[in-house]
């Protein structure tokens, strides 16, 4: 095989390491995807009848406060102003999240001061003193009026699993706050690629010592490729080892897609639906994340509902479940990772770990630094360990 790097998956973190290894230090990347398209789950395309751009799997926000990932992403994209925020309808009224004083003082019907505000919600959540899963965190920060409101019907459906048997840290990717601020994400930067993700994602793989071959799983040519070139493996890690530890749990999505015939069907990119009696999660109107864009049509809108449920093998895996059996699954497979001479495992799929846009290309930089450089440059070992896991 004629190229210096095998990378398996297309996806924010494969594109990173083969662009990198390409543009820095010029060697000949084979990029493998087995899907029809590059880019992993930051995919999209505009849908057939509207033109509209829609995110195949799943409404992705850019947004990020490491400025190198910035200055790195800026140079294959300009970003748009956009800055997200989303509402909660519960029992047939419409909240602002994440929480803030927006939240509380419509939800408690009346004016509150911060002050105010914070003194209700510690009383509330005084109750709790060590939390300890899911359901103790979350009425540890807000109380249970609001927890049992907003979050407890929205994350059984998500993840359906009691929420006292779900991890703290779930809950914390969640800010509340005692302003009016109701910005879903609190990162220095934040917006939505101009052309869309595509056209960004394409810039990356256009390099030319980039090749990259769709419709290509690695396992059909795992055997000519692993021991004579180096790899980078973004897929499923229990399947790199033919789930010889046990299966990773994971939750996948299912998406339910129409096209409306009204210019506006919810006046926001995203409501989220916190009663457990509607079955899906959320409702996501794509034209709004691109208020900019003038050729939309006026007439016609697209929502895409999302539902939420556990991944059998051959689903998508979206969420990793990470329950401490999954954990001690993960630690096996990574002593066998770190056994496989020349092979290295990255990103979402290759690590078990749930990771935003900004995080995965921050993980396949700090590779490129701390292996893959070393390695093509000064002829280091290739193994896993260490920083990228
Ligand atoms: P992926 O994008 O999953 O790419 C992996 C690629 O590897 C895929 O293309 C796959 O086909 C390919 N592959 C797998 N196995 C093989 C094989 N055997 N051979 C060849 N190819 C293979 N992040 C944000 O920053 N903001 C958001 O708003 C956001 N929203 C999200 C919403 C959802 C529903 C989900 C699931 C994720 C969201 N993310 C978001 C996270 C974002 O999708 C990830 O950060 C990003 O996709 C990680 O890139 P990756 O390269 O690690 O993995
Ligand atoms: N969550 C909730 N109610 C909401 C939004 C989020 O209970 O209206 C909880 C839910 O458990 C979810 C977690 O907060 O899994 C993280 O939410 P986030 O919006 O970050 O999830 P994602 O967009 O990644 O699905």
């Amino acid at each position: 095989m004629n190229v210096d790097l095998v990378v398996a998956g297309s996806g924010f973190f494969g594109l990173t390491v083969a662009e990198r290894c390409a543009a820095e230090l010029g060697l000949r990347v084979l990029v493998l995807d087995r899907r029809g398209h590059i880019g992993g789950n930051a995919y999209s395309e505009p849908e057939p009848e509207t033109g509209i751009e829609v995110h195949r799997y799943g409404a992705h926000l850019f947004h990020t406060s490491n400025e190198r990932v910035w200055e790195y992403a800026n140079r294959f994209t300009a970003f748009t102003g956009y800055r997200h925020r989303v509402y909660s309808t519960f029992k047939g009224r419409v909240y602002s999240m994440p929480i803030n004083l927006g939240t509380i003082c419509e939800f408690f019907g009346r004016a509150f001061t911060p002050d105010e505000a914070r003194a209700l919600v510690a009383e509330q959540a005084a109750e709790v003193s060590d939390p300890a899963n899911l359901e103790e965190k979350a009425i540890s920060l807000i109380g249970r009026p609001l927890y049992e409101a907003f979050i407890r019907g929205y994350t059984a459906k998500q993840w359906q699993t009691d929420p006292r048997d779900l991890p703290a840290e779930i809950i914390t990717r969640l800010p509340v706050r005692y302003t009016f601020d109701n910005r879903y994400f609190s990162d220095t930067h934040e917006g939505l690629p101009v052309d869309g993700y595509t056209a960004w994602l394409e810039r990356m793989a256009g390099h030319p010592n980039i090749e990259v071959r769709l419709n290509t799983d690695f396992f059909d040519l795992r055997d000519d490729v692993v021991g004579n070139v180096p790899v980078v493996y973004t897929g499923p890690l229990d399947r790199y080892f033919g789930y010889a530890e046990g299966e990773l749990g994971w939750r996948t999505l299912d998406f339910d897609m129409r096209v409306e015939p009204t210019g506006d069907f919810q006046g926001t990119p995203v409501m989220n639906y916190a009663d457990e009696d509607v079955p899906y999660t959320r409702i996501h109107e794509f034209r709004h994340f691109h208020p900019e864009r003038e050729d939309y049509p006026p007439d016609k809108t697209v929502v895409v509902r999302e539902y939420s449920r556990a991944a059998a093998r051959g689903d998508e895996p979206y969420y990793p479940i990470n329950t401490a059996a999954d954990r001690a699954r993960l630690l096996a497979y990574r002593d066998l990772a770190a056994r496989e001479d020349g092979v290295l495992f990255g990103g979402r799929l290759g690590t078990y770990r749930y990771l935003d846009m900004h995080m995965a290309i921050a993980s396949a930089l700090s590779m490129f630094d701390n292996k893959l450089r070393p390695h093509f440059a000064l002829g280091s070992r290739l193994i896993s360990g260490g920083v990228d896991e």
